[in-house]
Protein backbone atom coordinates (compact mmCIF):
# COMPACT_ATOMS: atom_id res chain seq x y z
CA UNK A 1 0.00 0.00 0.00
CA UNK A 2 0.92 3.77 -0.84
CA UNK A 3 2.64 5.52 2.45
CA UNK A 4 0.47 8.63 3.64
CA UNK A 5 1.35 11.56 1.76
CA UNK A 6 1.82 13.23 5.21
CA UNK A 7 4.99 10.90 5.58
CA UNK A 8 8.74 12.72 5.65
CA UNK A 9 9.58 10.29 2.65
CA UNK A 10 6.70 10.38 0.14
CA UNK A 11 6.59 14.20 0.68
CA UNK A 12 10.00 14.40 -0.04
CA UNK A 13 9.05 12.23 -3.07
CA UNK A 14 6.31 14.16 -4.20
CA UNK A 15 7.92 17.48 -4.01
CA UNK A 16 11.20 16.52 -6.18
CA UNK A 17 8.88 15.19 -8.53
CA UNK A 18 7.54 17.78 -9.48
CA UNK A 19 10.26 20.05 -8.35
CA UNK A 20 7.87 22.38 -6.29
CA UNK A 21 9.29 25.25 -4.26
CA UNK A 22 7.74 26.56 -1.03
CA UNK A 23 5.81 30.37 -1.18
CA UNK A 24 6.57 31.88 2.03
CA UNK A 25 4.28 34.87 0.77
CA UNK A 26 1.29 31.90 0.60
CA UNK A 27 1.88 30.73 4.28
CA UNK A 28 3.41 27.06 2.70
CA UNK A 29 4.15 24.98 5.70
CA UNK A 30 2.62 21.58 5.16
CA UNK A 31 2.67 18.78 7.72
CA UNK A 32 4.79 16.12 7.72
CA UNK A 33 3.33 13.85 10.53
CA UNK A 34 0.44 11.40 10.09
CA UNK A 35 -0.14 11.39 13.51
CA UNK A 36 -1.07 14.81 13.94
CA UNK A 37 -3.09 15.60 10.84
CA UNK A 38 -5.35 12.13 12.28
CA UNK A 39 -5.73 14.08 15.50
CA UNK A 40 -7.06 16.89 14.06
CA UNK A 41 -9.45 15.35 12.49
CA UNK A 42 -9.96 13.25 15.69
CA UNK A 43 -10.36 16.28 17.05
CA UNK A 44 -13.07 17.41 14.45
CA UNK A 45 -15.33 14.45 15.31
CA UNK A 46 -15.57 13.87 11.16
CA UNK A 47 -17.68 11.06 10.27
CA UNK A 48 -19.43 9.54 7.08
CA UNK A 49 -22.09 11.75 7.33
CA UNK A 50 -20.02 15.31 7.54
CA UNK A 51 -19.34 17.52 4.59
CA UNK A 52 -15.58 19.51 4.98
CA UNK A 53 -14.40 22.47 4.16
CA UNK A 54 -10.25 22.35 4.08
CA UNK A 55 -8.22 25.72 2.94
CA UNK A 56 -5.51 25.18 1.16
CA UNK A 57 -4.63 21.20 0.94
CA UNK A 58 -0.97 21.93 -0.50
CA UNK A 59 0.05 18.79 -1.68
CA UNK A 60 -2.93 16.91 0.04
CA UNK A 61 -1.48 15.76 3.29
CA UNK A 62 -4.35 16.88 5.49
CA UNK A 63 -7.12 15.88 2.37
CA UNK A 64 -6.13 12.48 2.20
CA UNK A 65 -7.05 12.25 6.36
CA UNK A 66 -10.16 13.58 5.80
CA UNK A 67 -11.21 12.09 2.46
CA UNK A 68 -10.81 8.72 4.29
CA UNK A 69 -13.02 9.59 6.93
CA UNK A 70 -15.81 12.30 5.38
CA UNK A 71 -19.02 12.01 3.24
CA UNK A 72 -17.28 14.75 0.94
CA UNK A 73 -14.60 17.24 1.23
CA UNK A 74 -14.24 20.66 -0.52
CA UNK A 75 -10.99 22.27 -0.84
CA UNK A 76 -10.08 25.73 -1.66
CA UNK A 77 -6.21 25.83 -2.58
CA UNK A 78 -4.68 29.76 -4.35
CA UNK A 79 -1.47 27.84 -5.87
CA UNK A 80 -1.92 26.33 -9.16
CA UNK A 81 1.24 25.06 -9.34
CA UNK A 82 -0.10 22.36 -6.54
CA UNK A 83 -3.25 21.56 -8.98
CA UNK A 84 -1.45 19.03 -11.02
CA UNK A 85 0.00 17.63 -8.09
CA UNK A 86 -2.73 17.58 -6.00
CA UNK A 87 -4.79 15.95 -8.78
CA UNK A 88 -2.12 12.41 -8.59
CA UNK A 89 -1.95 12.73 -4.77
CA UNK A 90 -5.74 12.79 -4.39
CA UNK A 91 -6.77 10.29 -7.47
CA UNK A 92 -7.95 7.55 -4.78
CA UNK A 93 -10.48 9.56 -3.23
CA UNK A 94 -13.05 10.22 -5.15
CA UNK A 95 -14.91 12.46 -2.84
CA UNK A 96 -12.35 15.31 -3.23
CA UNK A 97 -13.00 18.56 -5.23
CA UNK A 98 -10.33 21.08 -5.07
CA UNK A 99 -11.10 24.37 -6.03
CA UNK A 100 -8.86 26.70 -7.48
CA UNK A 101 -9.48 30.27 -5.45
CA UNK A 102 -8.21 32.34 -2.63
CA UNK A 103 -10.85 31.69 0.01
CA UNK A 104 -11.43 35.17 0.80
CA UNK A 105 -12.90 35.53 -2.04
CA UNK A 106 -15.00 32.48 -2.77
CA UNK A 107 -18.68 32.48 -1.90
CA UNK A 108 -18.37 29.65 0.45
CA UNK A 109 -22.39 29.84 0.61
CA UNK A 110 -22.93 28.49 -2.79
CA UNK A 111 -20.13 25.84 -2.60
CA UNK A 112 -22.09 24.66 0.54
CA UNK A 113 -25.12 24.39 -1.30
CA UNK A 114 -23.47 22.75 -4.39
CA UNK A 115 -21.60 20.30 -2.43
CA UNK A 116 -23.35 19.68 0.75
CA UNK A 117 -26.59 18.91 0.29
CA UNK A 118 -26.44 15.27 0.99
CA UNK A 119 -24.53 15.93 4.24
CA UNK A 120 -25.70 16.13 7.93
CA UNK A 121 -23.08 18.61 8.92
CA UNK A 122 -20.80 20.63 7.67
CA UNK A 123 -16.72 21.31 9.45
CA UNK A 124 -14.23 23.17 8.34
CA UNK A 125 -10.70 21.49 8.77
CA UNK A 126 -7.37 23.22 7.81
CA UNK A 127 -4.01 23.79 8.82
CA UNK A 128 -4.28 27.67 8.04
CA UNK A 129 -1.62 29.85 6.39
CA UNK A 130 -0.53 32.03 9.05
CA UNK A 131 -0.39 34.86 7.22
CA UNK A 132 -3.85 35.63 6.68
CA UNK A 133 -5.61 33.35 9.72
CA UNK A 134 -7.64 36.12 11.13
CA UNK A 135 -9.53 37.23 7.98
CA UNK A 136 -10.28 33.45 7.19
CA UNK A 137 -11.64 32.88 10.19
CA UNK A 138 -13.47 36.20 10.61
CA UNK A 139 -14.76 35.11 7.36
CA UNK A 140 -16.29 32.02 7.83
CA UNK A 141 -17.48 33.34 10.93
CA UNK A 142 -19.55 36.48 9.56
CA UNK A 143 -20.47 34.74 6.21
CA UNK A 144 -23.28 33.18 8.68
CA UNK A 145 -22.63 29.41 6.95
CA UNK A 146 -24.08 26.28 8.52
CA UNK A 147 -21.35 25.32 10.09
CA UNK A 148 -21.22 22.71 12.66
CA UNK A 149 -17.51 24.06 13.66
CA UNK A 150 -14.36 24.67 12.52
CA UNK A 151 -11.12 22.74 13.90
CA UNK A 152 -7.93 24.70 12.13
CA UNK A 153 -4.15 24.26 12.82
CA UNK A 154 -2.98 28.14 13.54
CA UNK A 155 -0.33 30.25 15.27
CA UNK A 156 -0.13 29.25 19.11
CA UNK A 157 -0.25 33.00 20.01
CA UNK A 158 -3.55 33.77 17.79
CA UNK A 159 -4.80 30.41 19.53
CA UNK A 160 -4.52 32.03 22.74
CA UNK A 161 -5.69 35.43 21.51
CA UNK A 162 -8.89 33.82 20.58
CA UNK A 163 -9.88 31.46 23.67
CA UNK A 164 -8.56 33.91 25.72
CA UNK A 165 -10.49 35.29 29.19
CA UNK A 166 -11.33 38.37 30.60
CA UNK A 167 -8.71 40.40 32.57
CA UNK A 168 -5.31 38.45 30.61
CA UNK A 169 -3.05 40.50 28.30
CA UNK A 170 -4.12 38.29 25.37
CA UNK A 171 -8.04 39.24 25.84
CA UNK A 172 -9.47 41.39 23.37
CA UNK A 173 -11.34 42.14 20.09
CA UNK A 174 -10.62 39.21 18.48
CA UNK A 175 -11.59 37.13 21.50
CA UNK A 176 -14.76 38.62 22.16
CA UNK A 177 -15.64 38.38 18.24
CA UNK A 178 -14.75 34.59 17.82
CA UNK A 179 -16.80 33.82 20.68
CA UNK A 180 -19.40 35.16 20.05
CA UNK A 181 -19.98 33.13 17.50
CA UNK A 182 -18.62 29.79 19.34
CA UNK A 183 -17.56 27.89 22.33
CA UNK A 184 -14.00 28.15 21.65
CA UNK A 185 -10.90 26.09 22.93
CA UNK A 186 -7.34 25.33 22.10
CA UNK A 187 -6.97 21.48 21.79
CA UNK A 188 -3.44 20.70 21.15
CA UNK A 189 -0.13 22.70 20.65
CA UNK A 190 2.06 21.49 18.45
CA UNK A 191 5.97 21.71 17.45
CA UNK A 192 7.28 23.46 14.54
CA UNK A 193 9.18 20.04 13.68
CA UNK A 194 6.14 18.74 12.52
CA UNK A 195 6.46 21.11 9.68
CA UNK A 196 8.64 21.79 6.37
CA UNK A 197 10.20 24.05 5.78
CA UNK A 198 9.43 24.78 9.56
CA UNK A 199 7.56 28.29 10.90
CA UNK A 200 8.77 30.98 12.59
CA UNK A 201 6.32 30.55 15.57
CA UNK A 202 4.76 27.79 17.72
CA UNK A 203 0.88 26.44 16.82
CA UNK A 204 -1.68 24.82 18.12
CA UNK A 205 -4.90 23.59 17.09
CA UNK A 206 -7.80 24.95 18.13
CA UNK A 207 -11.86 24.07 17.73
CA UNK A 208 -14.64 26.81 17.72
CA UNK A 209 -18.06 25.24 17.84
CA UNK A 210 -20.61 27.46 16.77
CA UNK A 211 -23.40 28.22 18.68
CA UNK A 212 -26.84 27.58 18.33
CA UNK A 213 -28.02 30.53 20.10
CA UNK A 214 -25.70 33.64 20.58
CA UNK A 215 -24.03 33.79 23.64
CA UNK A 216 -25.90 37.04 24.29
CA UNK A 217 -28.52 38.43 22.90
CA UNK A 218 -27.60 42.13 21.45
CA UNK A 219 -30.25 45.43 20.20
CA UNK A 220 -27.50 46.17 17.47
CA UNK A 221 -24.47 43.52 16.47
CA UNK A 222 -22.59 45.81 14.73
CA UNK A 223 -22.61 48.77 17.31
CA UNK A 224 -21.42 45.85 19.90
CA UNK A 225 -18.18 45.86 17.73
CA UNK A 226 -17.73 49.30 17.56
CA UNK A 227 -18.06 49.53 21.56
CA UNK A 228 -15.80 46.51 21.68
CA UNK A 229 -12.97 47.68 19.07
CA UNK A 230 -13.26 51.57 20.52
CA UNK A 231 -12.70 50.31 24.62
CA UNK A 232 -9.56 47.96 22.96
CA UNK A 233 -8.18 50.82 21.10
CA UNK A 234 -5.54 51.47 23.44
CA UNK A 235 -4.96 49.26 25.95
CA UNK A 236 -3.58 51.37 28.62
CA UNK A 237 -6.41 53.81 28.46
CA UNK A 238 -9.68 53.59 31.04
CA UNK A 239 -12.70 52.35 29.83
CA UNK A 240 -13.92 55.77 29.73
CA UNK A 241 -10.91 57.30 28.23
CA UNK A 242 -11.66 55.06 25.16
CA UNK A 243 -14.91 55.74 24.58
CA UNK A 244 -14.54 59.26 24.55
CA UNK A 245 -11.49 59.03 22.09
CA UNK A 246 -12.64 56.70 19.40
CA UNK A 247 -16.16 56.55 19.27
CA UNK A 248 -17.63 59.43 16.86
CA UNK A 249 -18.53 62.01 18.64
CA UNK A 250 -17.29 60.83 21.53
CA UNK A 251 -15.92 64.01 23.22
CA UNK A 252 -19.08 66.04 22.96
CA UNK A 253 -20.72 62.77 24.34
CA UNK A 254 -18.75 61.95 27.40
CA UNK A 255 -21.67 63.30 29.87
CA UNK A 256 -24.09 61.04 28.18
CA UNK A 257 -21.16 57.75 28.63
CA UNK A 258 -20.40 58.16 31.68
CA UNK A 259 -23.80 58.71 32.61
CA UNK A 260 -24.49 55.21 30.83
CA UNK A 261 -21.35 53.61 32.85
CA UNK A 262 -23.04 54.20 35.58
CA UNK A 263 -26.29 53.55 35.09
CA UNK A 264 -24.92 50.29 33.92
CA UNK A 265 -23.21 49.85 37.00
CA UNK A 266 -19.45 50.09 35.10
CA UNK A 267 -17.07 51.37 36.50
CA UNK A 268 -15.51 53.66 33.89
CA UNK A 269 -11.90 53.57 35.69
CA UNK A 270 -11.69 49.84 34.60
CA UNK A 271 -10.08 48.71 31.56
CA UNK A 272 -11.68 47.23 28.29
CA UNK A 273 -9.85 43.92 29.05
CA UNK A 274 -11.84 43.08 32.28
CA UNK A 275 -15.11 43.24 30.83
CA UNK A 276 -16.89 40.26 29.85
CA UNK A 277 -18.97 39.77 26.80
CA UNK A 278 -21.79 40.10 29.10
CA UNK A 279 -20.56 43.35 29.95
CA UNK A 280 -19.58 44.67 26.53
CA UNK A 281 -23.59 43.93 25.77
CA UNK A 282 -25.18 45.47 28.57
CA UNK A 283 -23.14 48.77 28.28
CA UNK A 284 -24.09 48.53 24.04
CA UNK A 285 -27.21 48.02 24.46
CA UNK A 286 -27.47 51.20 27.07
CA UNK A 287 -25.36 53.01 24.93
CA UNK A 288 -27.22 51.89 21.97
CA UNK A 289 -30.35 53.91 23.06
CA UNK A 290 -29.23 57.19 24.02
CA UNK A 291 -26.23 57.65 21.06
CA UNK A 292 -27.60 56.00 17.79
N1 LIG B 1 -2.88 21.46 4.15
C1 LIG B 1 -1.47 21.37 3.81
C2 LIG B 1 -0.73 20.68 4.94
O1 LIG B 1 -1.27 20.67 6.04
O2 LIG B 1 0.36 20.21 4.72
C3 LIG B 1 -0.86 22.73 3.51
C4 LIG B 1 -1.06 23.79 4.57
S1 LIG B 1 -0.13 25.27 4.30
C5 LIG B 1 0.07 25.81 5.97
C6 LIG B 1 -1.29 26.47 3.71
C7 LIG B 1 -1.86 26.22 2.32
O3 LIG B 1 -2.79 27.26 2.03
C8 LIG B 1 -0.87 26.25 1.17
O4 LIG B 1 -1.13 25.19 0.31
C9 LIG B 1 -1.14 27.59 0.45
O5 LIG B 1 -0.83 27.58 -0.91
C10 LIG B 1 -2.63 27.74 0.70
N2 LIG B 1 -3.15 29.13 0.69
C11 LIG B 1 -2.50 30.26 1.05
N3 LIG B 1 -3.31 31.32 0.98
C12 LIG B 1 -4.52 30.87 0.56
C13 LIG B 1 -5.77 31.49 0.27
N4 LIG B 1 -5.94 32.81 0.45
N5 LIG B 1 -6.80 30.72 -0.17
C14 LIG B 1 -6.64 29.38 -0.34
N6 LIG B 1 -5.48 28.74 -0.09
C15 LIG B 1 -4.43 29.46 0.37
Amino acid sequence: MMKDIATPVRTTAILEKYGFSFKKSLGQNFLIEPNILSRIVDHAEVTDKTGVIEIGPGIGALTEQLARRAKKVVAFEIDQRLLPILNETLAPYPNVSIIHQDVLEADLKRAVKEHFSDCEEIMVVANLPYYVTTPIIMKLLEDQLPLKGIVVMLQKEVADRISAKPSTKEYGSLSIAVQYYTDAKTVMTVPKTVFVPQPNVDSAIIRLLVRNEPIVELENESFFFQIVRASFAQRRKTLLNNLVHFLPNGKELKPVIEETLSQVNIDGKRRGESLSIEEFAKLSDALDKVLT
